[in-house]
């Protein structure tokens, strides 16, 4: 069976159908309480640079890329294992990254919907064939484009890591993944029922933990032709600047800036509790966090006094325990850089409505602990509005017309998401197409479907993921033209 023999204790890589060591090892920590929970073992260049010659081994040999029957039924296969594993595996990411358990359990839930989805995308996604003059037959394949180099962050390794392999493997690539070190013991254990899927062929899935040197391997590597990454707007202009020089396809879903714009006639009893919930999800880590709220002035008030209360209501503590509403940064070093960040928008001029901030009282002081903040501004080029905290941190701007509410939900670099909240009819869709941005929600947060794109605007990405796009990054167009024989007359 293919699962990590529990007697090895140290979390380890899955590649070309072995359990494999890394070039250094490691202690994973529960950001909770700041105590060690195992250890693992870091791949480095030479663990990566074998999982490609696996992946490409796997590639030309293995009768994966011919074969849709296959493909599908190992992904539906693969879903099975993920919803058995389900709830060891969000356990495991609440000890490990700190989100609560309710939340784990919606990003592991959304796990085998990727892989039934893409199940059938694999059937599905074929090219086209059509006759343009007599005599003659023009098809054109979807061929898989070979290696694909995956890179996911540590904020949702499960969901985000699937939503790039699971069509990779749907259009009969290979895969190299690259997860982070954050997330070793969730790393080890995903990889362990991905490998345990019956009739998936050796090779076909590599899975290690890596840092920049590895996840860098796949993307100079000549053999990964094509790289799925998510992780911050940096390392994508990092890795796009490599991979382009290469001349590969390239998927990247980047950095976030979400704006929450509450109008006058917008139904607050059912927005603000969502506006607390698009800030505290794991705990404001989320590249989709309603981190600036613009706010009609005629509610002004309202919004201040009820959203303060809510904030401050928010109960804070270890994912596992009942109740806990947000559990705690990644680690201590995240909840310096928030807090100074915070600080610095305070000097600048911010005002505080709720200063949240480190927890330094009581056993969760052991922990990477941060209340949430509200911070209302006047000046939208402050660090604290531009730039992603990657923590809860709120910020409020008021706006008098609907065209203002358009120009500072725009002024931003990225353009991954937003939620308009209107009671009307036409405002919320006119103000949809205005906004630069790849998801829009009306009355609601991150609501996200296998079947609807996902991605970004301006610096928030390129390409998209989910959705029938996403299979694109994953294959070669292949025109071939036939002329059957020629007909003598
Ligand atoms: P990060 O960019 O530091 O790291 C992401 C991944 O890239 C990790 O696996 C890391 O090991 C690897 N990596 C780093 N440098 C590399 C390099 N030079 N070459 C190859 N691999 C490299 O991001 P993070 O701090 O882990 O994650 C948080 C960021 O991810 C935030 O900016 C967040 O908005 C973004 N994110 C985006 C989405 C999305 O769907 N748009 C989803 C989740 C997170």
């Amino acid at each position: 069976m293919a699962e990590q023999k529990q007697e090895t204790k140290v979390a380890l890589n899955w590649i070309d159908g072995q359990w494999c060591d890394g070039e250094r090892h490691g202690d994973s920590i529960n950001p909770a309480t700041g105590e060690i929970i195992g250890r693992y073992a870091q791949a480095g260049v030479a663990e990566a640079q074998r999982a490609i010659a696996a992946a490409r081994r796997a590639f030309r040999e293995e009768n994966w890329k011919q074969d849709r029957l296959l493909r599908a039924r190992v992904l539906n296969r693969m879903a099975d294992r993920f919803e058995a594993s389900g709830e060891a595996l969000a356990r495991l990411i609440t000890t490990e990254n700190g989100k609560t358990l309710e939340q784990a359990r919606f990003e592991i839930g959304i796990v085998p919907l990727t892989l039934r989805f893409n199940a059938a995308l694999a059937l599905t996604d074929h090219g086209h064939a059509a006759q343009v003059e007599p005599g003659q037959l023009s098809m054109v394949l979807r061929e898989p484009v070979g290696v694909a180099g995956i890179i996911a962050p540590w904020n949702s390794p499960g969901a985000l890591m699937v939503r790039s392999l699971a069509p990779a493997l749907a259009a009969g690539a290979t895969a190299v993944i690259s997860l982070p070190r954050q997330t070793a013991q969730v790393n080890a254990l995903m990889a362990g029922i991905i490998a345990g899927t019956e009739g998936l062929p050796r090779g076909v899935v590599n899975l290690f933990t890596g840092g920049h040197e590895a996840g860098n391997v796949l993307v100079e590597s000549p053999d990964v032709p094509s790289i799925s990454f998510t992780g911050s707007t940096r390392t994508g202009r990092a890795i796009s600047a490599t991979a382009s020089a290469n001349l590969k396809r390239l998927g990247l879903e980047l950095g976030g800036k979400t704006p929450v714009i509450l109008f006058d006639d917008a139904d607050l009893d059912a927005a603000l509790p969502k506006v607390v919930e698009a800030l505290t999800v794991f705990s404001g880590q989320f590249c989709m966090t309603g981190s600036r709220l613009l706010v009609q002035r005629g509610i002004a008030e309202r919004v201040r006094d009820e959203l303060s209360r809510r904030l401050e209501a928010v109960k804070v503590g270890p994912g596992l325990e009942p109740g806990v509403e947000m559990g705690p940064l990644i680690d201590r070093s995240n909840v310096e850089r928030v807090n100074g960040m915070v600080t610095d928008a305070i000097a600048a001029g911010a005002k505080v409505l709720v200063r949240g901030g480190p927890v330094s009282e009581g056993d969760l002081a052991r922990g990477a602990f941060y209340r949430p903040t509200l911070l209302e501004v006047t000046d939208s080029s402050l660090d604290i509005v531009q730039k992603e905290v990657f923590g809860p941190v709120l910020t409020l701007q008021l706006f008098d017309t609907e065209q203002q509410a358009v120009v500072l939900a725009n002024d931003s670099e990225y353009g991954l998401a937003a939620s308009i909240w209107s009671r009307d009819i036409d405002r919320p869709l006119r103000v949809a197409r205005e906004i630069e941005a790849g998801t829009i929600w009306v009355n609601d947060w991150a609501v996200l479907y296998d079947q609807f794109e996902e991605g970004g605007f301006k610096q928030s990405g390129q390409g998209r993921m989910r959705g029938y796009a996403v299979i694109d990054d994953f294959v070669e167009f292949k025109h071939i033209a036939l002329r059957p024989g020629v007909v003598e007359t």
